[in-house]
């Protein structure tokens, strides 16, 4: 049980839990695709709430354990984590659905977070000031296909990447990681491209 904290100023008790296994409980995985994972209604106003806990996430089946450090935590990221050595690191839920998503299509999440930079620095060439983040969305016909969001308000971009310029980037990745930008694209367990946009934060 979690205890939640609503906006009208509600607390109640929650079923959510601290640790999920996607293989034992699969139906967590529509949750996270749905957007709708770990959200809670107040029962005092009804309203949708969408609390975020430190999450321990295992896959078994794709060899992948994963530990989800809510967004407010970010600050303090090597705090949070702390000792964990083997998991992978995510921040927010978003993340974490994205991250899941990446690993379902059978993709590699570091060279999945090179394409997002390559994309964020063409963006930024085009508009130094838009403050774009970039998101897997789907692997479809031979494509990785990312959205761009924060280049337009209100709109989403969509990028196709062919599946070849995936392919040498994960090459690049595993034969040069100690330059950049493979250096930078992991800060302890936690490979995000946003490791390499640290202004941003
Ligand atoms: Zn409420």
């Amino acid at each position: 049980m979690r205890t939640v904290t609503c906006s009208c100023n509600a607390s109640f008790s929650a079923e959510l839990p601290d640790s999920i296994d996607l293989d034992a409980s699969p139906e967590y995985l529509e949750h996270l695709s749905a957007g709708s994972f770990m959200s809670v209604a107040c029962p005092t106003c009804g309203r949708k709430l969408k609390p975020e806990f430190l999450l321990n996430v295992v896959w078994p089946s794709k060899s992948a354990a994963l530990i989800a450090v809510p967004e407010l935590d970010r600050p303090n990221l090597a705090e949070t984590v702390g000792e964990e050595k083997d998991a992978s690191v995510v921040v927010g839920y978003p993340e974490l659905a994205e991250r899941i998503a990446v690993l379902d299509a059978g993709l590699d999440p570091t060279a999945i977070e090179i394409l997002k930079y390559y994309l964020l620095l063409k963006a930024a060439e085009a508009d130094p000031n838009a403050e774009a983040s970039a998101w897997f969305f789907a692997y479809e016909n031979d494509a990785i296909v990312f959205h761009l969001h924060g280049l337009r308000p209100g709109e989403v971009a969509i990028s196709k990447i062919p599946r070849s310029l995936y392919e040498r980037t994960l090459g690049e990745s595993k034969s040069r990681p100690d330059e950049e930008p493979f250096r930078s694209i992991r800060s302890g367990n936690y490979i995000s491209v946003r490791n390499l946009f640290k202004t941003e934060d």
